[in-house]
């Protein structure tokens, strides 16, 4: 199945086992992946569900859906504060690969970047993207960006973690792994990590009142952009190994 390709649609566009593909997808499918009328690909809506379908030009059939298990046992959210630059492109693609559910970019006190509304576009793209080479069933979801008060305040998740480069906090790695047992496919964790300059004290107190545990990643201070990916990669190794062993 690995080697067919995938393209994500919308649930809309499918009716009574047909897909109606848009002229920007036919496009895709014809021109780009060079797909003839009765080849197959795989059509995910982003929500968990795949189908193998056989394209027939302006539609496609779905012959079956499909069942994949490519996804971390618990919902993850990262919460980053926008890295300057295009930093932020690379943070998308590499947690997509990692398996995160959610990605909330925030602006925090010492946030260089207001991003424009084309960057959500573009990240959504990515992310889309990153979720077919990968082979995701789910295309993460990336929130509009806010304040980083304003989304402490709206978060859900059972666990909170905060990353914190400076201070004798304990691991990333030893947080997770004391609740890697109690953690259920309806947990959620989401891990908040800083911008180049850091969080600002105020900014980390707000958090531990919100209920996040401030967590260290190592010795070394990472990059803004290197943090989330260290911190998501931490996480689905506790996560993964405790689930199959
Ligand atoms: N300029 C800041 C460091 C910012 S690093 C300073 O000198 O203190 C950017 C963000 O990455 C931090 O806010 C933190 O969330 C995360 N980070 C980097 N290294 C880390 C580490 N060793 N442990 C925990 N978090 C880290």
């Amino acid at each position: 199945m690995s080697q067919l390709q995938r393209i994500a649609i919308a649930l809309s566009q499918l009716q009574q086992e047909q897909i109606f593909l848009t002229p920007q997808q036919q496009h895709y499918l014809e021109r780009v992946l060079r797909l003839r009328k009765g080849d197959r690909f795989i059509a995910m809506d982003g929500q968990g569900k795949w189908w193998l379908a056989e394209f027939a030009g302006e539609k496609a059939q779905i012959l079956e859906s499909l069942t994949v298990q490519t996804e971390l046992p618990v919902s993850i959210t990262l919460m980053v504060a926008l890295p300057k630059g295009n930093g932020f492109d690379d943070v998308v693609r590499i947690c997509t690969e990692l398996g995160v559910a959610f990605i909330a970019p925030v602006m925090s006190d010492r946030t260089l970047l207001n991003p424009s509304p084309q960057k959500l576009e573009r990240w959504l793209r990515i992310a889309q993207e990153a979720a077919e080479q990968s082979e995701r069933s789910f295309v993460p979801t990336i929130l509009e960006p806010v304040s980083f008060s304003t989304s402490l305040a709206t978060g859900t998740a059972t666990h909170r973690y905060i990353c914190e480069a400076r201070g004798s906090y304990p691991h990333l790695r030893e947080a997770i792994n004391q609740v890697s047992t109690q953690v259920s496919t309806t947990s959620e964790i989401i891990i908040a990590t800083g911008p180049e300059g850091g969080w600002t004290q105020k900014e980390v107190e707000y958090a531990i009142d919100a209920g996040f545990q401030p967590v260290s990643l190592g010795r070394r201070i990472l990059r803004a952009v290197t943090a989330p990916i260290v911190a998501l990669s931490i996480v689905a190794a506790e996560l993964e190994s405790v689930t199959f062993n």
